[in-house]
């Protein structure tokens, strides 16, 4: 078509490729669906593994939704939008990515329904945005609060967010784990609470079982004492730490020296071993008895340390340097000649211990304990790295949750409660817009379906007893994956953080809207090779 809106059209370099109207849209709607369709198995404790192959080239596979999601390498513009909710759920609040990305998928499949029936994307927009803010008022109606108090109730969000990642041998203690972790590092300003998740550092060992994995009050650090004269445990330990490295400064001019005669080179040798010597007596004179070094440590400043009893540790990473400044209130230093005592941090203990296989060198007792480290334990590398993956969304969560004080029952409960609740409000909007805000609360649905569906139960059964239960007034009530009955999520201790939710359905409805009102896509030639394919430049398409 060489018009678009009467108007004759820019003319397009040979070889773009263009979409226009329901084609473009239908386009969209598929890729965005093919990824959503891809994650849905793996929703939810009964959640499985599946190999996932779209129509745009092969895909790594893991059983974890977000972990997919950054794995695939999609082409199709929509099909990347879909995946950035994922990552923005991701690093709002830690959890409920694949919720978000499930639900986009259906609010788009209900949408298409919709156009079909010739209702203009721009009222599916006005009705699904509607319905988004409504949602966001019935769930802070259904919203349990919780005090910073109750660690039952924090360990069961933390429990929520691990189960279905390979925690269940050892879900109460890594539970309690998460809550005293979150809870130490918690700082109550302006008298709000706030959590940082960068004080909570998450170290991973190999060997020994998931019930090994211990909470460590202090920075635990992959490193070894960098020779092996240091004492390996230094007691009530006064820390320097340094960013830059311990040896000789190179010359800044490009002077050079020639040296003539062997007598020289001695002196030359003596020379830069005094001034080794030097910045040693200088860290030893302000009473640092442990070094952590973010570069490397020269031999000649091994041996003067060791020779003063300093424990050192070299190659420290900076992010590592960062909490240790911050748990034991030591000054970073790159230029050691005015090193003071004051530029020292302190802990109780610097020792290094064997954990597994290797050694690793423990800080604790620190000036400051708002800094905590998990020590993640299991048999091999995968289990691991999936306990790993569930301690961090437990970490999140229970932050959050401590945050905002408010927390929901899960388990499809808030989307059934929020769905009937839009159902009823629904015709208060009147003329098409209603119909979109209707299809919004059928999609809802999607989530109790999934979890019902990936744990073998029938979802009609379950949706029909879910809805049942609701309109009693039982708004807690969720689907119980190991018995496939309904049951209240309260009392059965399936809790998430509210703001999870919230999210989930605000990034969903964002990205859903967004893919509906484009009606126009503009490829240029060689899309299939740049690795930039965003829809920038392409303008807002009018209606
Ligand atoms: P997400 O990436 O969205 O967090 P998950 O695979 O972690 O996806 O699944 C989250 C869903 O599983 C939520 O709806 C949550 O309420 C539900 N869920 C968690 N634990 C249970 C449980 N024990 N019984 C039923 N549903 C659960
Ligand atoms: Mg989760």
């Amino acid at each position: 078509m060489a018009t678009l809106h009467g108007q004759p059209v820019l003319i397009l370099k040979e070889g773009t490729q263009r979409t226009v109207g329901r084609d473009a849209q239908r386009l969209n709607i598929m890729a965005a669906r093919v990824i959503a369709e891809a994650v849905r198995s793996t929703l939810g404790p009964r959640g499985m593994d599946k190999m996932l192959v779209d129509g745009l080239g092969d895909i790594v596979i893991t059983n974890d939704g977000v972990t997919i999601l950054k794995e695939i390498d999609v082409e199709h513009p929509a099909a990347k939008m879909i995946i950035e909710i994922a990552k923005t759920q991701d690093n709002e609040v830690g959890d409920g990515t694949t919720t978000a990305v499930v639900l986009a998928g259906e609010l788009l499949k209900r949408a298409e329904e919709l156009l079909d029936q010739e209702i203009h994307p721009a009222i599916i927009s006005t009705g699904y945005r509607l319905a988004s803010e409504k949602a966001m008022e019935i769930l802070e109606e259904i919203a349990i609060p919780i005090s910073k108090d109750d660690d039952e109730m924090l360990k069961k969000i933390a429990a929520t967010a691990m189960t279905g990642k390979g925690a269940e041998v050892a879900l109460d203690k890594l539970a309690d784990i998460v809550v005293r972790a979150v809870k130490t590092v918690t700082e109550e300003v302006n008298g709000k609470l706030r959590f940082d998740p960068d004080y909570v550092k998450l170290e991973r060992r190999q060997g020994g079982g998931i019930e090994d994995t211990e909470l460590v009050e202090g920075i635990v650090l992959d490193k070894e004492v960098v020779h092996p004269a240091m004492p390996k445990r230094v007691k009530n330990a006064k820390i320097l730490l340094v960013d830059s490295a311990l040896e000789v400064k190179e010359t800044e001019t490009d002077a050079k020296i020639r040296i003539t005669d062997p007598e020289m080179l001695q002196k030359f040798i003596e020379q830069e071993e005094k001034m080794i010597k030097d910045m040693v007596n200088k860290i030893v004179e302000a009473g640092a008895n442990v070094v952590f070094c973010q570069k490397g440590i020269d031999d000649l400043a091994q041996y003067y340390l060791a020779k003063a009893g300093v424990l050192a540790v070299r190659r420290v990473k900076k992010s590592d340097i960062e909490k240790l400044a911050k748990a034991t209130g030591a000054k970073v230093l790159t230029d050691l000649r005015d090193i003071s005592s004051s530029d020292l941090g302190e802990a109780a203990l610097v020792e290094e211990r064997k954990v597994g296989e290797d050694k690793m060198v423990f800080v604790t007792g620190c000036k400051n304990p708002k800094a905590v480290t998990i020590l993640i334990r299991g048999g091999t590398e995968h289990v691991v790295e999936e306990i790993a993956r569930g301690i961090e969304d437990a970490v999140r969560v229970v932050g959050v949750a401590l945050e905002d004080g408010k927390v929901v029952a899960g388990a499809g409960a808030p989307e059934i409660e929020i769905s009937l609740k839009l159902k009823q409000w629904a015709p208060t909007l009147g003329g098409r817009e209603q119909l979109a805000a209707e299809a919004f609360a059928a999609a809802l649905e999607i989530i109790p379906k999934t979890l019902a569906e990936n744990a073998g139960i029938d979802p009609i059964d379950v949706l029909v007893e879910l809805k049942a239960a609701h309109e009693r007034g039982e708004k807690y009530t969720g689907v119980d994956v190991e018995t496939g009955k309904v049951v209240d999520m309260k009392e059965r201790g399936v809790l998430e953080p509210l703001r999870v939710k919230s999210q989930a359905i605000e990034s969903a409805t964002e990205v859903a809207v967004m893919i509906l009102r484009i009606d126009d896509v503009i490829a240029a030639k060689g899309l299939e090779k740049t690795k930039e394919t965003g829809f920038e430049g392409m303008g807002e398409p009018e209606f």
